[in-house]
This record gives C-alpha cells, structure tokens and sequence, in this order.
C-alpha cells in the first residue's frame, strides 16, 4: 500500500471512532451517590491484616518502612514471650503516602496490603497520621490462609525447628566432621 493510501486510511480510521463517540450515549456517573466498584488490587487505604488465627501478622520487621519511598512508615518492634515478634506501635502519615504499593511487595508475612478504599481527604491533616489501632483489621484481607510463623522457621508456639511446613530437620553438623 502507498504511503498515501495508508495515510488517509489512519485519517479515515479516526474520524470513524470520532463518528462513532458522537452517537453513543453519553455514561454519567454521579460520585459520590454512585461508586464504582474498584478492582481488588486498586492501590488506596492500608490495612494491617491477621493471620487465620486471629494473630497479628506484622513481625515488625521494617522492611515496609525502609522500602517506602517517602518515609511515611513508622514503628517500634518488641516480643511477646512465645517468641512471637510484633508492633509496639506502628504509624502510617497518610498525608504523605503516595500509594506505590511497595512496602505491600516487601512485606514478607502479608500483613500490610493497599485497599480500595480511596476516600481518605480529611480538612485537619493531622487526622491522616493513623496508629495501629486505626491499621488493624480482624481478617486476613486479600490473602486469608497464610500464616507467617507456620512457615517461618522461627521457634514460636507454632512449631520447633523442622516442624514447619516444608521446613527440612536441622542438620547435626557434628555428623558431616570426618
Ligand atoms: S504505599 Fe508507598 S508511599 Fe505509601 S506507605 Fe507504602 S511504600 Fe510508603
Ligand atoms: S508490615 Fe510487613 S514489612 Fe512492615 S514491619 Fe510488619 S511484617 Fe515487616
């Protein structure tokens, strides 16, 4: 085909989806009467989830915090008896979260993850710096059967060493001497 041709084919192509939008009926939708629904995986509210015990997943671990890009996350770790590692505190300043999702991806017992939920403007800003008590939710979120320590390695009440799911026996190291 012809540069020509091929060019008023594109001009013909545009001006047919053109066409096309002027007879449509035009779609409005009226926020915040109608909300639409928004994909699972839409980047807005964080939550901190539970494990299917009711236990909380977050280890305090720091990792989400020093992944985040603008330096809104912060905490302080401590242990409970059983081993378990958890948040003393743990504090979001939504006012400066940009929603990258990456402290989600760095978080290895799923405990932080991003929700739909986007309507988060508040006149006062100091009311969008949320503690944990705020964070905290009763449910696994997007991903409900995983628990942490039941993989971890980590000797909780869980399980000792070797006794996690597919977590291999310690090696006796004295019986690889010569
Ligand atoms: S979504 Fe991004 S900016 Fe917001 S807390 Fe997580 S890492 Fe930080
Ligand atoms: S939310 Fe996840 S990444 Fe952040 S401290 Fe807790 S366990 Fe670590």
């Amino acid at each position: 085909m012809s540069p020509a041709l091929e060019a008023v084919k594109a001009l013909a192509a545009g001006f047919a989806t053109t066409l096309k939008h002027l007879f449509r009926k035009p779609i409005t939708e009226e926020y915040p009467e109608y909300k639409r629904p928004l994909p699972q995986r839409t980047r807005a509210r964080i939550i901190l989830t539970r494990d299917p015990d009711g236990g909380e997943r977050c280890v305090a671990c720091y990792l989400c915090s020093a992944v985040c890009p603008v330096s809104c996350i912060s905490m302080q770790s401590t242990e409970r008896e059983d081993g378990r590692r958890y948040a003393a505190w743990f504090r979001i300043n939504f006012s400066r979260c940009i929603y990258c999702g990456l402290c989600e991806e760095a978080c290895p017992t799923s405990a932080i993850q991003l929700t739909p939920e986007f309507e988060t403007c508040e006149r006062d800003i100091l009311t969008l710096v949320y503690e944990k008590e705020d964070l905290l939710i009763d449910h696994g979120g997007k991903d409900k059967e995983y628990n942490f320590y039941k993989y971890a390695g980590v000797v909780t009440k869980e399980g000792v060493k070797g006794e996690h799911i597919k977590e291999s026996k310690p090696v006796d190291v004295k019986s690889n001497l010569p």
